[in-house]
């Protein structure tokens, strides 16, 4: 199946992607984790990507088009991805479309995350993860359970993004309203989306997207 996790940055598109993977084991495909990696890489994608991240601006729809083709044409994606970041734009909607249809792929479902705006601030601001092996946490809704551990592996090294900050995510929220809310209706044209309260607990969110995914016959890993 290829799905897309649609929403506003904050929504959980990412924590939902990594049940999905674990549920279905379905491949994530983050648009934002490719380029963050290429930041860190300091890749020539990398250069152009790191200052428009930083600013909460999208990056040109050409440069991310390639990024995508790309990443399709590695192997792991065969049998279907989550696709969570992409497309945020009207050209990457076309884009994926050609890109799926070149490959005799197609797109099963997006599904819509909706989330109370207000909240999205106080929740990414508050947001990091251990350096080591990925696990989320909050400054607010989600501390470790002793002090400054992960919880999952005992390290003591955390990270925020640089691009959690007030500033940077108006601006992202503004990039959202502005080129990737307008997309949503050309999927509801087609009849794929469904929709998701995501201000229910992320575990609440999950069995929903879970049972959506299920009624569509996709096949959980343990079943
Ligand atoms: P994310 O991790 O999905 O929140 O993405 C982080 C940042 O990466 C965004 O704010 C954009 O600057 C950039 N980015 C990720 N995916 C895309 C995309 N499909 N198109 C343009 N920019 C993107």
């Amino acid at each position: 199946m290829n799905i897309i996790l649609f929403g506003p940055p904050g929504a959980g598109k990412g924590t939902q992607a990594h049940h999905l993977v674990h549920d279905f084991g379905m491949v994530q495909l983050s648009t934002g984790d490719i380029l963050r990696q290429a930041v860190q890489e300091g890749t020539e994608v990398g250069k152009i990507a790191g200052e428009l991240m930083k600013a909460g601006k999208l990056i040109p729809d050409d440069l991310m088009n390639k990024i995508l083709g790309e990443r399709l044409d590695k192997p792991d994606t065969q049998n279907g991805v989550i696709f969570d970041g992409f497309p945020r734009t009207k050209p990457q909607v076309e884009a994926l479309d050609k890109l799926l249809a070149e490959r005799h792929r197609k797109l099963d479902c997006v599904i819509e995350i909706k989330v109370d705006e207000d909240a999205l601030v106080q929740r990414i601001v508050g947001r990091y993860i251990c350096t080591k092996c990925g696990a989320g946490y909050h400054d607010e809704f989600k501390r470790p359970k002793k002090e400054g551990v992960c919880d999952v592996c005992g390290s003591t090294e955390f990270k925020r993004r640089p691009d959690d900050n007030a500033e940077a995510v108006r601006a992202r929220l503004v990039e959202y309203h502005e080129k990737t809310a307008p997309i949503l209706p050309i999927y509801e044209a087609r009849g794929l989306v469904s929709y998701v309260d995501g201000m229910l607990p992320m575990k609440e969110v999950a069995t929903k997207i879970h049972q959506i995914l299920t009624d569509k016959g996709a096949k959980p890993v343990s079943a």
